[in-house]
């Protein structure tokens, strides 16, 4: 089981489980998710990423700050690409990973994969940032 943070169109939160990563993008294609407050279709899925490395988005020239660009579903597609490239993809592993990273800083790895809210609280009351990233699928 895998717990997505899912935005709708009109940025609504929510969370949500599915068996693996393949049942989302199935059920996403037939149109069978839904936003909980709006029933919006138009359902995203969120990735959390840690900053880990922030100075090396920054070279792309891709702020993960800046809320226009993050509309911009090409610049998301180049977020995506960047992150995929850059960082090792460790699935709900994400928060110990980070942890690992944070307190050993001879470290310099990145790592993306997803958190669920209790996970990010605890890091974040431990001074660990993590963002979250507008996950656009490739096609469409
Ligand atoms: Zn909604």
């Amino acid at each position: 089981m895998i717990k997505y943070n899912l935005k709708c169109s009109n940025n609504h939160e929510f969370e949500s489980w599915f068996s693996n990563s393949e049942e989302f993008d199935k059920l996403d294609k037939k149109k069978l998710l839904e936003c909980i407050y709006c029933s919006s279709k138009k359902i995203k899925k969120s990735i959390m990423a840690p900053m880990v490395s922030g100075s090396k988005i920054k070279e792309d020239g891709v702020s993960f700050t800046n809320k226009k660009l993050l509309s911009q579903k090409n610049d998301l597609l180049k977020i995506r690409n960047h992150i995929e490239n850059n960082f090792e993809f460790v699935g709900d592993k994400l928060s110990k990973k980070v942890r690992e990273v944070y307190y050993d800083k001879q470290t310099k790895k990145s790592f993306y994969g997803t958190a669920t809210s209790e996970e990010r609280e605890e890091l974040a009351e431990e001074g660990i940032d993590l963002l979250t990233v507008p996950w656009v699928s490739k096609d469409n």
